[in-house]
């Protein structure tokens, strides 16, 4: 990604000559076996004709649903999970249990009251707090971007506001009122868009409670204009007390009405009432299980997914679709003649919607065993097709990676990028501490239209794109337990 636009003057050439020794060398092509390219190819041929991540998915929407992390229905998919991974013929599934703060919406109105009386489609955000037990009523205070709300905060903060036109205009204002921020997400192939419309949901409570706001109110963060509103997490830093504010989140079709009677320069005033908060300790856990490998059967390859959803749809696109693919690519792989030289594990990570709450806890339950993972991954990216190949592995099998991105053009995935940070999102835990990860991205176009929706149901899995996503990481999962090379970094990265 480096673009070089000139000749470098020559002292910068004999800089180069001391750096480039210990940058990665030029390395040979490397040759998969001809034995592993044709089960590759063979695996993700039965993957293509194959009905059984449908049937999965089918099958945790349909008899578990809703999966909010440490209900009762999170509990019965943890079952749900064990079973289907026994009947499958997986070795030794279990469940590997935590506690959680429990959180759930309760019930939610909310109103416009001025200038136009009219009712707001409105969801609560996850680890919002109630309203006051009779609602509140009260002036928006209309940000058009998160950053102007960070302004406005730090500006107040810091006493020094007088530079900041925004942060002088809103200083004092906010006490009593209701913070709105409208920043809307872009709609883009990687998800890129998702990061920086979604700093209101996560971190706009942190600044609306340090401007005295009575509540919190976003647009919401997705890329649809049907009328729902899309929820989700809001960041709870250790270092800061739970929200003590309400805190949620209107559809786009909302908010654009929100829009123009702000435009308009009167006043806009809300009325909602919220019951949302934390209820306690419950469990959740994650669910574990393997196909045992051969010759390098100490060496795991985790291939992980989601089983908890957030409560508003059936979490099919999330992430009933990534439960599926990773289970359905593992057991074509299982009925291979010979097992892979390295042991597969699948963990359906539970908690993670809310934080990341499994994946944290796998990381240090499993402090001794990190070193054996050589590869994680995960699927939490919606049904869409696959279409790029990451990694961030060891840079001395570059060579091997070409080679298994060229096998997977077949089936209409590019080559990507060597700077994987991450697998995913419940692998981030294991990444930081050292594993190598890739990533087999999704077209995420689509994605933020369904995502944290009511609309998240299995109608939304397009099946062909399903089976795409199995036979790319069936291919792939395969080669990379086979291949003869050693992904770990030399040292830390
Ligand atoms: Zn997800």
């Amino acid at each position: 990604m480096i673009a070089i636009r000139r000749t470098p003057p020559w002292p910068v050439l004999t800089l180069l000559a001391f750096v480039l020794p210990s940058a990665p060398r030029a390395q040979e092509p490397f040759e998969i076996p001809r034995e592993l390219r044709d089960n590759a190819a063979r695996l993700a041929e039965r993957a293509l004709d194959s009905g059984l991540a449908l049937e999965i998915a089918a099958s945790l929407t349909t008899e578990i649903g809703p999966r909010l992390a440490g209900s009762e229905q999170e509990a019965r998919a943890r079952e749900w999970g064990v079973r289907t991974l026994e009947a499958l013929g997986f070795a030794d599934p279990r469940v590997q249990t935590f506690e959680i703060d429990y959180w759930t919406r309760g019930e939610l109105d909310a109103e416009i009251t001025a200038p136009f009386p009219q009712d707001l489609v409105a969801t609560a955000l996850g680890g919002s707090a109630a309203s006051p037990p009779e609602g509140l009523e009260a002036e928006i205070v209309f940000f058009d971007s998160y950053d102007d709300l960070a302004a406005a905060a730090t500006a107040t903060a810091t006493a020094t506001a007088t530079t900041s036109a925004t942060a002088t205009a809103r200083d004092g204002v906010v006490a009593g009122r209701i913070v709105y921020v409208n920043d809307r997400m872009v709609r883009a192939q990687t998800g890129a868009g998702y990061g920086p419309a979604n700093r209101k949901r996560q971190r706009g409570w942190i600044h609306a409670e340090r401007l005295g706001a009575a509540a919190l109110v976003i647009r919401s963060v997705g890329t649809s204009n049907d009328r729902f509103a899309h929820t989700g997490m809001m960041s709870l830093p250790a270092e800061l007390e739970r929200p003590r504010i309400a805190a949620l989140a209107v559809s786009n079709p909302d908010a654009d009405q929100i829009e123009r009677m702000a435009a308009a320069g009167g006043a806009v005033r809300m009325r909602l009432r919220s019951t949302a908060g934390f209820r306690g300790r419950r469990e959740s856990g994650n669910v574990i299980a393997e196909l045992p490998g051969a010759d390098l059967a100490e060496q795991i390859v985790l291939i992980g997914a989601h089983l908890d959803s957030w409560d508003q749809g059936t979490g099919a696109v999330d992430d009933a679709a990534g439960v599926a693919v990773v289970t359905a690519a593992a057991k074509l792989i299982a009925e291979l003649p010979e097992p892979p030289r390295r042991t597969i594990r699948i963990v359906y990570f539970g908690a993670e919607e809310v934080g990341l709450r499994g994946a944290l806890h796998y990381a240090e339950a499993n402090a001794e065993d990190v070193p054996r993972h050589v590869i994680a991954t995960e699927s939490d990216f919606g049904a869409g097709r696959v279409w790029r190949f990451a990694s961030g592995v060891s840079r001395d099998v570059d060579a091997a990676m070409d080679a298994v991105a060229r096998e997977l053009m077949a089936y209409g995935v590019v080559p990507g990028g060597r700077d994987v940070r991450s697998g995913g999102p419940d692998i981030t835990p294991l990444a930081d501490a050292g594993v190598p990860t890739v990533r087999f991205e999704q077209s995420g176009e689509d994605y933020f239209d369904l995502h944290h929706t009511p609309n998240d149901t299995l109608d939304k899995i397009d099946p062909a794109a399903l089976a795409q996503n199995v036979a790319v990481w069936a291919a792939g999962i395969y080669l990379l337990a086979n291949l003869d090379v050693e992904y770990r970094f030399s040292e830390a990265p």
